[in-house]
């Protein structure tokens, strides 16, 4: 009977880490058209590590002393990438003050009288001056998929703080899997064009770059307009994008708020649990017909 495949399918799910809220939920995921993904922490490892730091007029360790001393008012991947690397070469990380996280952009605070700024290079532009230098530098780190944090003290540009996030290991072959079942990919992120394209053309798919997190929400509604559009997001900044979607997918460990958006979670953080999960349900409705 129809509720009994559909109960059988939930714990097969299940399982293997696959949940899904019901057979509403298995209904639409059969039908899925385009899987949208946030790109850090879902296709990427979410674990940027910094790979080079080059300063302008200053120590390299007076750079990243004032860079990782404002981070420390941000939760963001990229600032948790920064301290790290600030403690691992012997560089002093203090508290600033007044520092905050500007959600999409960067984070600022004061460290001993002087403003600071890190953040993306396309949000710095009207912080501070940019000399050829710098932008030839910053677009060749990002055109090697690497997003690149500007230093910005008083208003003068004093480094760039390059990261690199790699994609899981299963993300290509995944992408692959969904184009075999017809199923277009598309990643989404708030990271420039530069890096996003690049990471997207390694995986073998379709890109929207420089998105603040109400852009992601409405990418999603414009596709969710044409078709099914399952959105694979991780973190509490997500919640928005899943619930637009026609199927808001959670990944990994996934914060409790994204968690309760999500029509389905995906626990193992494997991206190939994504065509594995649209299979399972196309096999049961398949079942039922
Ligand atoms: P993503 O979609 O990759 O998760 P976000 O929307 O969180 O990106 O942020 C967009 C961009 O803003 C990042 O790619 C980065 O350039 C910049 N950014 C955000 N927070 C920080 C931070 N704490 N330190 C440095 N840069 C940041
Ligand atoms: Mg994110």
């Amino acid at each position: 009977s129809v509720p009994a495949s559909i109960a059988a399918s939930l714990s097969t799910g299940a399982r293997q880490g696959l949940l899904m809220k019901g057979g509403v939920v298995i209904e639409a995921a059969a039908k899925t058209g385009i899987v949208a993904f946030d790109k850090t922490g879902t296709l990427t490892q979410g674990r940027p590590r910094v790979t080079e730091v080059v300063a302008f007029g200053r120590s390299e360790a007076e750079v990243m002393e004032l860079a990782a001393s404002v981070e420390t008012g941000s939760s963001h991947p990229l600032a948790l990438a920064i301290i790290e690397r600030a403690k691992s070469h012997a560089v002093l990380v203090r508290n600033a003050t007044e520092a905050k996280a500007i959600p999409g952009q960067g984070v600022t605070g004061m460290l001993d009288g002087t403003a600071v700024f890190v953040g993306a290079p396309r949000h710095a532009m009207t912080r501070a001056t940019f000399g050829n230098d710098a932008k030839s530098a910053a677009e060749q780190l990002e055109a090697a998929g690497k997003t690149v944090a500007v230093v910005i003290a008083d208003g003068v540009l004093i480094g760039l703080i390059a990261m690199r996030d790699e994609p899981r290991e299963d993300a290509a072959a995944a992408v692959a899997e969904l184009k075999a079942m017809g199923v277009r990919s598309l990643m989404l992120t708030g990271d420039n064009a530069r890096t996003g394209g690049a990471i997207a053309g390694s995986l073998g798919m379709e890109h929207k770059a420089e998105l603040m997190p109400e852009d992601k929400v409405a990418a999603v509604k414009t596709l969710a307009a044409e078709g099914a559009v399952m959105m694979i997001g991780d973190g509490i900044n997500d919640a928005p994008a899943l619930a637009a979607a026609s199927i808001g997918v959670a990944m990994g460990s996934g914060t409790d708020v994204a968690l309760e958006t999500a029509d389905a979670a995906i626990l193992k953080s494997r991206v190939r649990d994504v065509p594995a999960m649209i299979r399972l349900a196309r096999a049961t409705m398949g079942n039922i017909r």
